[in-house]
């Protein structure tokens, strides 16, 4: 069996040396004569697999002691929802950077809780940039900032923390949490649905800051309340445990190849390498503006749209799939998040090569 290169959006392509340990202990983790999918969520071994996880991605993140860590269901989705309900409260307002159709999903979402204010948008260009610090209309006033920190579908990242100060910095990290070192303490909220950078879908992480939870009024219903499950360690009902387990690993291995810093690195070369390719050729562009360029999701399109079905299908005879952009911008992308490995890249790249010289 051999394979293949996946560049999908989400869920998106684990690391191989995860898939193979969990094989492994697929029947028969660590002697308890069963699986992890079968385990109960509150017998010892469970509870160590969810204390690990939640060890793990503390220190990988660095993230400091008066921030809880939350493994939730529901998706990022639920968080444009939750968010809103648990620190809007009586506040009135919340400022939201719109950057693309991710942040355009939030701010729908919050309108729901209360009153939102944009306070910044890049849809003047199509959304092929962030919008700078300069140009923000905060309300210092506001409960919080909410920002996407990489639009998985437009390819813009965030390469900066904006200053908000005394307000809450809250940010959709979905798609590039793990990718590089994060200073925690510049965020109130951080959340990300799993299945982008992270493990299978599923599960979803919020890390919040302590003071943010369980203050004001109107109280959410309990399932939506950060407090039930900061009081109960994700456990108030069954967690997904097995999400959760894959996590774990997917976090060990980041232990083991040397941490968030040493992932930065090796992003910035697989990202480097194909949008230097993208920028030297006339047959292939990338609409974003170089400064805001995200490092996980590329997209790019041909300059003759006709030849599409094409570029795809080669790419798929040679082992690359999932390259079809969104159906909401067409064209192509390649998402490179940790998990697809350097070779991955290289084999686009030459294969991008390729095709244009027969097709030019
Ligand atoms: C995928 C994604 C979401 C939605 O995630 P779900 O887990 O499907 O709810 C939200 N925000 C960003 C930035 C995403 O990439």
């Amino acid at each position: 069996m051999s394979r293949i290169f996946n560049f999908s959006a989400g869920p998106a392509a684990l690391p191989e040396e995860v898939l193979r340990q969990a094989a492994e202990e697929m029947l028969d983790w660590h002697g308890c004569g069963h699986s992890v999918m079968e385990m109960s969520h509150r017998g010892k071994e469970y509870m160590s697999i969810h204390e690990q996880a939640a060890t793990d991605l503390r220190e990988l993140l660095g993230v400091p002691a008066n921030y809880k860590i939350l493994f939730l269901q529901g998706g990022a989705t639920l968080q444009f929802e939750m968010i809103p309900a648990n620190l809007l409260r009586g506040l009135g307002t919340a400022d939201y950077v719109h950057t693309g159709e991710w942040s355009k999903k939030a701010i729908k979402a919050a309108k729901g809780f209360g009153r939102v204010n944009v306070v910044a948008s890049a849809e003047d260009r199509n959304f092929t940039y962030v919008p700078p610090q300069s140009q923000w209309k905060l309300d210092p006033a506001a409960a919080y900032v909410h920002i996407c920190a990489n639009e998985t579908i437009g390819g813009v990242e965030f390469h900066y923390t904006p200053e908000t100060g005394a307000v809450p910095l809250v940010a959709d990290m979905s798609s590039n949490i793990l990718s590089k070192p994060v200073d925690v303490s510049k965020y109130g909220l951080i959340y990300a649905g799993a299945q982008k950078n992270i493990g299978p879908a599923g599960l979803a992480i919020v890390i919040v800051r302590e003071d943010l939870v369980g203050v004001g009024q109107p109280v959410p219903p309990t399932m939506l309340d950060y407090k039930t499950h900061v009081d109960n360690d994700s456990m108030y009902n069954t967690p997904p445990t097995y999400s959760i387990y894959i996590a774990g690993l997917v976090f060990q291995w980041l232990k083991r190849k040397g941490g968030l810093a040493a992932m930065q690195q090796i992003n910035e070369q697989k990202a480097g390498l194909l949008y230097d390719y993208l920028d030297q050729s006339s047959f292939y562009s990338n609409p974003v503006a170089k400064s805001d360029r995200s490092r996980m999701n590329v997209p790019f399109v041909l300059a003759n749209a006709a030849l599409d079905d094409e570029f795809l299908k080669g790419a798929k005879a040679r082992g690359m799939v999932q390259l079809k952009g969104h159906r909401s911008v067409g064209g192509m992308r390649a998402s490179i998040y940790n998990a697809m490995p350097l070779e991955g890249v290289r084999a686009l790249v030459d294969y991008m090569r390729e095709f244009e010289t027969s097709h030019a």
